[in-house]
């Protein structure tokens, strides 16, 4: 399938296996109708941010091509997260998996309950990480920077550690 659409979907978990369902999420990704997994980034181990006390994530990327428009992406990706079991509480707190739209092509979107790329994706090294591992020439359309730019004026200092591949 050469149609569709280069996005990136960034993954987090923090609890119970957090790496088993960073896993799960990809294998679920690469069902979903319209989309095709092509490639994922190493898991990484990563300390959480912001001020609750949680445990230490695990986070990943993939790069997926799809037919979907973002809003019926964003739409797989939050019945995923549902079907798996996450429980929307407090806002950065702890879950079960966490799935973003970091990429969509070179579209910028800001709408109501959409904004790509994700807003957040400039400051964080535990998404810069794993997106520079597979995907470090891809340009940042808002900001006209690659993501190997954006990594080399990270200020960010929380740690990231690759924690293991992912097993096929
Ligand atoms: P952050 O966005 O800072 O990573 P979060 O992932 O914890 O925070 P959620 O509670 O998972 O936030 O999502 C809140 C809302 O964010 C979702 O209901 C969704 O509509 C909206 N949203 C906006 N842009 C995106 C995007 N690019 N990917 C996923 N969700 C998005
Ligand atoms: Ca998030
Ligand atoms: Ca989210």
């Amino acid at each position: 399938m050469m149609d569709g659409v280069i996005c990136f979907v960034g993954m987090g978990s923090n609890m119970d296996d957090p790496a088993g369902h960073c896993l799960k999420a990809m294998h679920l990704i690469s069902a979903a109708d319209g989309v095709n997994l092509l490639r994922s980034s190493s898991l990484y181990r990563t300390e959480p941010v912001g001020c609750v006390e949680q445990n230490w994530f695990i986070n990943a990327v993939a790069e997926i091509r799809t037919e979907l428009t973002a809003h019926k992406l964003l739409k797989v990706l939050q019945d995923i997260e549902n079907n798996m079991g996450r429980v929307r509480t407090e806002k950065w707190g702890p879950r079960i998996i966490d799935l973003d739209i970091l990429l969509y092509g070179q579209d910028v979107i800001r709408d109501e309950n959409l904004v790509i790329p994700h807003p957040e994706l400039h400051r964080r090294r535990f998404i810069l990480i794993p997106l520079c591992e597979i995907a470090s020439y891809v340009i940042h359309p808002a900001f006209g920077v690659s993501i190997r730019g954006l990594m080399d004026r990270l200020d960010d200092e929380g740690i990231v550690d690759k924690y293991g591949n992912v097993e096929a």
